[in-house]
C-alpha cells in the first residue's frame, strides 16, 4: 500500500450493540455454521432484485443491462471464499450504515432474546435464526466487502473487519458494479473451500433463488421458484418435476393446490397430495412435509405450523413475505401470520377434496383409500371444518356392492320415510360383517346399515353422533320391534321362562342377561350390549393400559324360532340338569364370543366341535 493509500484508510468502531451481537454470534453459534452462505446469497439476491427495480425507471446507471448473477469462487490455497454479485452495490456511506450499525429492529430483538437466555442452551435458539451478514464471522477471520454502487458518480469502496471492535473503510480497486465479499476462513473451517460442500449448502438453502448461482463453471441452482408464477403459467410437467424434486417421490402427485395470496398477507403456496401413502405418515404423526420459505429463501424444513395434523401428508412449499427476517422455530410456533396461512390452506385443501368428491369420485376414492384414515382425524380435531369433513367421509354399506362406497348424504337419500336413524355395524372385515347375525333384523326389513372395518370409524361415529339431525347409532343399540312372524314359535311361555333362567344360571358369570330376541331371523342367538358395543381392538387397547380391565358383559338373546333353540328347550323340559345341555349352552356362548373376535381360549370350543362331529357321523 502506498502512503497515499494508507492515508485513505479510515478506522471506525462498531456500535456497542453491534459488538455484543457479533461476539454472541461468533461464540454461541456452533451449530449450523453453514447458514452464513444462505445469508450472503440472500443479501446478494436482494441487492439484485433492488437493481432490477431501479432499472425499470433509471437508464443512466453503472453496468446497465448486465446479466444478474451470483458468483462464488473457492480458493483452497488461500483458504478463501469470494461471494460476488452485480446488484445495487453500496456507497461509502451505505457500507458504514449497513455493516457498522444495528439498523434492524429484528436484530435488536434477537440480541435481547439471546440475553434473556443467558444461562440456557443457546444453540437451539440461535441455530435457527437468520443473523444476516454478521454470521459470516462464525467461519471467518477477516472479511473484506468490496462494493461499487449502481450510481455512476460513486467510487468503489471497501469495508474490512475481523469482527471484533473495529472496521475500516478504504477506496477499492473494484471496477464493476456490485458487491464482492472476500471471506478469509478460519483455519478450522477449511471445509468451506470444498466445491462439493458448497454446492450442497446452496442446494439445501438456496435452490430456488431466482438468480443464477455460479460455482466455478457450474450453475448450481437450476430449479425455479415455481410457486411464484401465475397458476395459468405453470405447466403440468413442471409441477410434476418440482413435486418429485421436493418429495423424493417417484410417482406423480394425485393433485395439488396453488395459491398466490396478496392483500392482508402476501404469500405463495404450492402443495401436493401424493398418489400413494407411505408407512411414515401413519407412524410419525409429528412429521410434516411443507417447507417454509421467506422470499424464495429456504427457512425451515417440515414446518409444523402450516397445516393441521390431519393434513400432514401434503408435501410442498409455502413462501411468505410477511415473516420477520430473523425467523426461528420459536417465532414460527407463535406466528399469527402462519396461523392465518394455515387456516387458508386448510380451506383450500378441503375445497379441492370436495371438488374431487363431486366431479371426480374415482380420484377422490383413491385419495380416500390412501389417506382417509389420517384425514378423518380432523373430524375430531378441527371443529371449524367438522361438517365439511363429515360430508367427505365414505363407508361400505349393506345395501351396496363390496367395492362401492357411500356418503352420509347418499345414505339419507336411500332411506325409507319411516326410518329415523342412521345405523352402522363395525367388524374385522366386510365378509364377516355381511354375514353377521346382528344384520339380520335390518336385512329382512330392507334397512340399510353402514359397514365399517376401520377402528377409527368406530371411534368417530359416536363423535359425529348426528348427521342432518339424524342420530347415528350402532345396530346393537337399535330399538327393535317385536317380530311380526312368530308363527313357528309354538313354545309354551312357561317353558321358555324356565329355560332362560337355567341358562342364566349356567352363564351367570359370563353374561349380563339372557332374553328372547326380536332381531334374529336365521341365527339361533346373538350377543348384544346395553352400553353399546366395543370394538375388539379398542378392548385390546384398554387391556394394554390397564391389565385388570374387564370388558363389560353382554346380553345373550335367543331366537325361539330357531330349531336349535327349540331342541334345547325341549331337552331342558325333559331333564333340567342335563350336563349335555350345559355343555351345549357353553359351546354356544363360546361360538358367539368367537364371532365377536373376542374368544381368548378357543380350546374348549374346538374340542367340543370335534366331539359333535364325531357324534353326528356315528
Ligand atoms: P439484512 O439483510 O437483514 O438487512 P444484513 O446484516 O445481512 O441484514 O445486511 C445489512 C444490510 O447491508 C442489508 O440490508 C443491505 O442493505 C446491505 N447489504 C448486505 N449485503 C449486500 C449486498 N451483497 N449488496 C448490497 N447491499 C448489501
Amino acid at each position: 500500500m502506498s502512503k497515499k493509500e494508507q492515508e485513505d484508510v479510515k478506522e471506525y468502531s462498531f456500535q456497542a450493540e453491534m459488538e455484543q451481537l457479533m461476539h454472541l454470534i461468533v461464540h454461541s453459534l456452533y451449530t449450523h455454521k453453514e447458514i452464513f452462505l444462505r445469508e450472503l446469497i440472500s443479501n446478494a439476491s436482494d441487492a439484485m432484485q433492488k437493481l432490477r427495480f431501479i432499472e425499470l425507471t433509471e437508464k443512466d446507471i453503472e453496468g446497465v443491462g448486465e446479466e444478474l448473477k451470483i458468483n462464488i469462487k473457492l480458493d483452497e490455497k488461500k483458504n478463501q471464499i469470494i461471494v460476488e454479485d452485480n446488484g445495487i452495490g453500496m456507497t461509502e456511506e451505505e457500507l458504514k450504515q449497513n455493516l457498522g450499525t444495528v439498523a434492524k429492529s429484528g436484530t435488536l430483538n434477537f440480541l435481547k432474546e439471546l440475553k434473556a437466555k443467558e444461562n440456557e442452551s443457546k444453540t437451539d435458539l440461535i441455530g435457527q435464526f437468520g443473523v444476516g451478514f454478521y454470521s459470516v464471522f462464525m467461519v471467518a477471520n477477516e472479511v473484506t466487502v468490496k462494493s461499487k454502487s449502481y450510481q455512476k458518480n460513486e467510487k468503489a469502496m471497501q469495508w474490512t473487519s475481523t469482527g471484533t471492535g473495529k472496521y475500516s473503510i478504504a477506496p477499492s480497486d473494484k471496477n464493476n458494479r456490485g458487491t464482492e465479499i472476500i471471506i478469509q476462513l478460519k483455519k478450522e473451517e477449511k471445509e468451506y473451500t470444498g466445491e462439493y460442500t458448497i454446492k450442497n449448502i446452496i442446494q439445501k438453502y438456496s435452490s430456488f433463488v431466482e438468480f443464477p448461482i455460479q460455482v466455478g463453471e457450474e450453475h448450481v441452482n437450476k430449479s425455479s421458484a415455481l410457486w411464484r408464477k401465475k397458476t395459468s403459467e405453470i405447466k403440468t410437467e413442471d409441477l410434476n418435476e418440482f413435486y418429485k424434486f421436493i418429495s423424493h417421490d417417484f410417482n406423480e402427485p394425485l393433485g395439488h393446490i396453488h395459491l398466490n395470496a396478496e392483500g392482508a398477507l402476501t404469500y405463495s403456496a404450492l402443495l401436493f397430495i401424493p398418489e400413494k401413502t407411505t408407512i411414515d405418515v401413519f407412524q410419525k404423526p409429528d412429521e410434516f412435509h411443507v417447507h417454509l420459505y421467506l422470499k424464495k429463501v429456504f427457512i425451515q424444513n417440515d414446518c409444523k405450523e402450516l397445516l393441521p395434523s390431519y393434513l400432514r401428508f401434503l408435501k410442498g412449499v409455502v413462501d411468505s413475505e410477511d415473516l420477520p427476517l430473523n425467523v426461528s422455530r420459536e417465532v414460527t410456533q407463535h406466528s399469527a401470520v402462519l396461523a392465518k396461512i394455515k387456516k387458508a390452506l386448510t380451506s383450500r385443501v378441503i375445497k379441492l377434496l370436495e371438488g374431487w368428491a363431486e366431479k371426480e369420485p374415482e380420484k377422490f376414492l383413491k385419495f380416500y383409500k390412501g389417506f382417509g384414515n389420517i384425514f378423518k382425524e380432523g373430524v375430531e380435531s378441527d371443529y371449524e371444518n367438522k361438517d365439511k369433513l363429515v360430508n367427505l367421509l365414505r363407508f361400505k354399506s349393506s345395501s351396496l356392492k363390496d367395492d362401492a362406497w357411500t356418503s352420509f348424504a347418499d345414505y339419507l337419500g336411500r332411506m325409507k320415510a319411516e326410518q329415523k336413524k342412521i345405523y352402522y355395524l363395525g367388524g374385522r372385515n366386510l365378509e364377516s360383517l355381511r354375514s353377521s347375525p346382528a344384520l339380520e333384523y335390518f336385512s329382512v326389513r330392507g334397512i340399510e346399515v353402514l359397514l365399517i372395518t376401520d377402528l377409527i370409524d368406530e371411534y368417530l361415529m359416536p363423535v359425529i353422533a348426528k348427521y342432518n339431525e339424524m342420530e347415528i347409532i350402532h345396530v346393537e343399540k337399535a330399538e327393535v320391534e317385536s317380530s311380526e312372524n312368530k308363527a313357528e314359535d309354538t313354545l309354551d311361555e312357561n317353558d321358555k321362562k324356565n329355560f332362560i333362567s337355567r341358562i342364566k344360571n349356567i352363564l351367570a358369570d359370563k353374561t349380563e342377561d339372557i332374553r328372547e330376541s326380536n332381531r334374529l331371523v336365521n341365527s339361533p342367538c346373538i350377543l348384544v350390549s346395553s352400553a353399546g358395543p366395543m370394538n375388539p381392538q379398542m378392548e385390546q387397547m384398554m387391556k394394554m393400559m390397564n391389565p385388570d380391565y374387564k370388558a363389560p358383559k353382554k346380553i345373550m338373546e335367543l331366537n325361539f324360532n330357531h330349531p336349535l333353540i327349540r331342541k334345547l328347550v325341549e331337552s331342558h323340559k325333559k331333564d333340567a340338569v342335563s350336563p349335555e345341555l350345559e355343555k351345549s349352552v357353553k359351546t354356544m356362548f363360546d361360538a358367539l364370543t368367537l364371532l365377536e373376535d373376542k374368544l381368548e381360549n378357543p380350546n374348549q370350543l374346538v374340542e367340543n366341535l370335534f366331539e359333535y362331529m364325531n357324534q353326528s357321523l356315528a
